[in-house]
């Protein structure tokens, strides 16, 4: 990955969690806030990944075991890492699921145990996220919330149900938090991609089918944009965001598509 840390440091003295920090965004994110001098906590269910790249940044980094839909992982989270590193600047509620990813696709076949279990990761973590850093940073009188929503909630089609009902209520959650955090110096913001290529992309089941909806997904995209997306495009977005330069930037929902979204007749 190429330095984008410049003459300096864009995160130094800051100490930031990820969820799903083992692969994909999240992983992409551990390198490069650490690369910009942040203290990084990789929180994910991957253990052998996590612990991998832990180990690889090196001193400033650890990993911690975190299902983010469980709460008393998610406060050992907190906790263990304001333990470890004394405070919580940056809480990147990144971890998601999909259809595809061992649940249905199509609503017929789904059970509402199969709603409840994408719910509860990708809006159920990302609100435990919420909540206990908050803890920690309305002491600090300053945070930065983050959370993944996707494309997906304006556009129709690009996921199943569960996954798009999923990141519609990261957006509401994330848009209303804003002006009950913002008080206290929490910034609140969403960072919204389309067009990666990573364990998330299963959006049409496993195997063929999916194969084709990821070819012509970026068949399209490198049509609009001229390039492919990578994980950096979205680490970038967050350091952006995460970083004091965006001091003033509260609220928003920062589109990662290449301009999909904007030229896309789906609107609904
Ligand atoms: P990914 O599959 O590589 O990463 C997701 C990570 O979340 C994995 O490491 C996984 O182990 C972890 N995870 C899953 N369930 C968890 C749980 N219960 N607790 C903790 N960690 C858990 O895919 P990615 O593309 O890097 O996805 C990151 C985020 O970006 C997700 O929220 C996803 O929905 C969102 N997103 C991705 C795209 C894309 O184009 N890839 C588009 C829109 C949104």
């Amino acid at each position: 990955m190429t330095s984008v840390a410049g003459p300096h440091k864009r995160l130094e003295g800051k100490v930031a969690i990820i969820t799903g920090g083992a692969s994909g965004i999240g992983a992409c994110t551990a390198e490069l806030f650490h690369e910009n001098g942040a203290k990084v906590v990789i929180a994910d269910i991957q253990d052998d990944l996590g612990q991998a790249l832990a180990t690889k940044l090196g001193g400033k980094a650890c990993y911690i075991h975190c299902d983010v839909s469980k709460e008393d992982e998610v406060i050992n989270l907190v906790d263990t890492t304001v333990a470890k590193y004394g405070r919580l600047d940056i809480m990147f509620n990144n971890a998601g699921i999909i259809e595809g990813q061992g649940l249905p696709v199509s609503v017929v076949e789904s059970e509402k145990s199969d709603l409840d279990r994408l719910l509860s990761v990708n809006l159920g973590g990302a609100f435990l996220g919420a909540k206990h850093a908050t803890r920690v940073m309305v002491q600090q009188r300053k945070g930065c919330i983050l959370f993944t929503s996707s494309v997906c909630t304006s556009i129709a089609g690009l996921s199943g149900h569960a996954y798009a009902a999923s990141k519609s209520g990261v957006c509401g959650l994330a848009k209303n938090l804003t002006p009950e955090l913002g008080k206290y110096g929490i910034r609140v913001n969403c960072i919204s991609p389309y067009g990666l290529v990573t364990g998330v992309s299963n959006v049409s089941g496993e195997g063929e089918a999916n194969r084709e909806f990821v070819e012509a997904m970026l068949s399209e995209l490198g049509t609009l944009s001229g390039q492919t997306l990578r994980a950096d495009g979205i680490a970038k977005a967050a350091l952006f965001l995460a970083s004091d330069e965006a001091y003033y930037v509260s609220g928003i929902n920062m589109v990662v598509d290449g301009g999909y979204s904007v030229v896309n007749p789906r609107l609904v």
